[in-house]
């Protein structure tokens, strides 16, 4: 089992592979970039489609998420839908995986959003 890292806002002790492409140390494929957040292609894409949207902030999961973050989760949501349409998707599934038992590998918060073929449901 993975283990996630403390809480914490500092973005400088952001030592996730997110944190670094933030920074610049790690070459991304970027789609969107504003002042709050940076979406990217998934460098393994589930679908045709697969972005990553993250804060600039660093938030390690939703769970350390706390009520002063609602306007960034609520921008996170709405630049997702924005990308996705920009990517020409009609249907989309946006996933925010939270804890190593649901999946998550990278310990800085994100939205994936993935499209471009059908999707089943439920997940595994
Ligand atoms: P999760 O499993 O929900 O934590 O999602 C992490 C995602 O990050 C996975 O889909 C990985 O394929 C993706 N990923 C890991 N490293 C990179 C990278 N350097 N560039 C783009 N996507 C990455």
């Amino acid at each position: 089992m993975v283990s996630s890292p403390s809480p914490s806002g500092d973005s400088t002790a952001n030592d996730t592979i997110f944190g670094r492409i933030l920074r610049g140390e790690i070459p991304c494929d970027p789609v969107y970039s504003d002042g709050q957040c940076l979406a990217f292609r998934d460098v393994q894409p589930q679908a045709p489609v697969h972005v990553l949207v993250i804060p600039r902030q660093w938030i390690p999961s939703l769970a350390e998420a706390r009520l002063e973050d609602q306007e960034l989760l609520g921008h996170l949501l709405l630049v997702a839908s924005q990308v996705a349409r920009q990517e020409g998707l009609s249907s989309w599934r946006t996933v925010i995986n939270s804890g190593a038992e649901a999946g998550q590998t990278v310990f800085h918060l994100h939205v994936h959003v993935i499209g471009g073929r059908p999707l089943a449901w439920p997940p595994g």
